[in-house]
């Protein structure tokens, strides 16, 4: 059972303290599970294929179980994440990047520096804050590195289609198309299996590996661009 999206509760609140990697920080998780509650995940293409590989399903079936319309991760009646089992996230090599980041947030000030902010922890967390680390050393121990990449080169791709759209058919129409694509409308030009099952039934081969299927997926983005903005 999913629940509709308002009724998720507001993210935690922010401490006012922003973060490089070079800061001081640690965090150790004792896996309570009571973060994974009450929480929007955001989810883009990339993640949805590593989560579907993870179940050893599709990218459509992953969305269609386990999204809300491909954009957030669904959640049950009582709140938790529906990957949340009775010993921990069920998906925790293919975790998407907001739970390999929890408690910290990226952000990106107005020149474009990447920081990070911290959250309130959950009423309840047994998780512990600590400064004997570095937010770096936290980062690489959760394994962010491939998901801020695929996560910066969807952002580009779709700045690019929006731009395209703009050109092609106006900025309102534009503006309305990315509002389909975010509150999945059409967010079917997201679902990475769907959108190469084309290029299999012209009998191209598909790669296997899910960062290559994902760099595909990209590229036949990007090549609707020039149509787009004719
Ligand atoms: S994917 Fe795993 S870590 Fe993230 S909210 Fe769900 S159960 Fe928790």
């Amino acid at each position: 059972m999913t629940g509709p999206r308002d009724e998720y509760r507001p993210a935690a609140p922010l401490r006012p303290v922003l973060r490089t990697r070079e800061s001081a920080y640690a965090y150790e998780c004792r896996a309570c599970g009571r973060c994974c509650h009450d929480k929007l995940i955001p989810v883009n293409p990339y993640e949805i294929a590593r989560l579907a590989a993870n179940r050893g399903l599709s990218t459509t079936e992953l969305i269609e179980r386990f999204t809300e319309e491909g954009v957030a991760l669904a959640v049950g009646d009582d709140g938790a994440c529906l990957f949340l089992g009775e010993r921990g996230c069920e998906v925790h090599p293919d975790r998407p990047l907001v739970c390999r980041l929890y408690p910290l947030g990226a952000v990106t000030d107005p020149e474009g520096r990447e920081l990070f902010v911290e959250l309130e922890a959950q009423p309840g967390s047994e998780g512990r804050a600590g400064a004997d680390g570095t937010v770096a050393a936290y980062l690489q121990a959760q394994g962010v590195a491939p998901y801020l990449e695929m996560a910066h080169r969807y952002r580009e791709t779709v700045e690019k289609l929006v731009r395209a759209l703009a050109l092609g058919t106006g900025a309102a129409e534009a503006a309305a198309t990315l509002r389909g694509s975010v509150d999945g409308a059409d967010a079917r030009v997201l679902d990475v299996d769907l959108a190469l099952a084309g290029l299999e039934r012209r009998g191209l081969p598909l790669p296997q590996r899910v960062e290559d299927r994902v760099r595909l997926h990209i590229s036949v983005l990007e090549a609707e661009i020039p149509s787009l903005s004719a």
